[in-house]
């Protein structure tokens, strides 16, 4: 790990060291904003710059990666199925999941390994105090961050899960993953939940045309934690309606910061300070920050 650095004059210099986030499009990431605030945060002479990397170029971008000593990778959409394929080693939850959204060294091997799940976990747990051993949960989606939830749930002991999306096939293949605690379900079932993730990205600003949401969210009411995954808006409508409802509600905002925490810690060896995070995401999200905060 690189010393304290004045960020300022000829910064930064031939010592700096650069990660990356590469993704097609990459120009919205906020990966870079949350990289930089926590390196300077933690006074490292390192760099995190965005990449427009197109699925053709995704070889040569990891070639790339490896000739010029990069340190670390973050993997956006929609490449991290891609880049499952082409490194050199997958840690387990990678592997299971075929999916990786970190990339990372170990000796001249890039590992690639994938923090969705884990800063799932970590936001459900520190921002609603909800630990799913022994729970009984429902995701709705069956996409890139819904698997990534599922198999984090199951790990951590959820007695049921149950998967609910608009395509079947894929709702079947998702609940694959918690083993014999996986099924697929039918939205009514979301009563009897203790927890219900929305993993879809139906109520983002600006989604096209979606429909009303899967799950009704009349369904809800105390006794219940309701996790929406989009964090743009910071609380989606259906989490809006959950909340007035009685429920306990978090946006996906903790899920972005600790699964970025998780990566910086792949990187540097050590975890960044979470506030710094938490205020650089409240920013992007043109929010005070103790509005970040309050949300997980
Ligand atoms: P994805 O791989 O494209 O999967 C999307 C899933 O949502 C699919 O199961 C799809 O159903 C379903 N879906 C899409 N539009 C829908 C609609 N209008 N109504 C009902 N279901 C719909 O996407 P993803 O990477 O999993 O991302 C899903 C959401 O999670 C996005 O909003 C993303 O921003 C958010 N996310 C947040 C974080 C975080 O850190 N907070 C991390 C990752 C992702 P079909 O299978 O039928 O197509």
């Amino acid at each position: 790990m690189s010393g304290n650095v004045s960020r300022v004059g000829t910064w930064p210099g031939a010592t700096t060291t650069v990660v990356g986030v590469i993704g097609d499009p990459v120009a919205h990431s906020w990966s870079p904003l949350l990289h930089n605030t926590a390196f300077a945060s933690m006074g490292l002479d390192w760099v995190s710059l965005a990449f427009h990397v197109s699925r053709e170029s995704l070889g040569d971008a990891l070639a790339g990666f490896r000739a010029l000593g990069l340190a670390g990778l973050s993997v956006t959409m929609p490449h991290k199925t891609t880049v499952a394929a082409i490194v050199d080693e997958r840690s387990p939850v990678a592997e299971t999941l075929g999916a990786v959204n970190c990339v990372y060294r170990r000796g001249a091997s890039l590992v690639g390994d994938n923090t969705d799940g884990e800063g799932f976990l970590a936001a459900v747990r520190r921002g609603v105090g909800f630990d799913p051993l022994g729970r009984r949960c429902m995701v709705v989606g069956a996409g890139g961050a819904a698997r990534a939830v599922i198999l984090a749930l199951a790990q951590a002991g959820a007695a049921e899960l149950v998967v609910v999306n608009r395509t079947p096939e894929r709702a079947a293949s998702a609940a694959a993953l918690a083993g014999s605690t996986g099924r697929v379900g039918e939205p009514s079932e979301a009563a009897d939940m203790a927890l219900v993730v929305d993993a879809t990205p139906s109520g983002m600003a600006g989604a096209p045309g979606s429909g009303p949401p899967l799950v009704d969210a009349a369904l809800l009411g105390p006794g219940h934690v309701a996790v929406d995954l989009v964090y743009h808006p910071l609380a989606t409508p259906w989490l809006e309606a959950a909340r007035t409802r009685g429920a306990t509600v978090m946006g996906g905002l903790g899920m972005l910061v600790h699964q970025a925490a998780a990566q910086i810690e792949r990187w540097v060896g050590v975890g960044p300070p979470l506030e710094a995070l938490w205020s650089a995401a409240a920013r992007a999200a043109k929010l005070p920050p103790e509005s970040g905060t309050a949300s997980g």
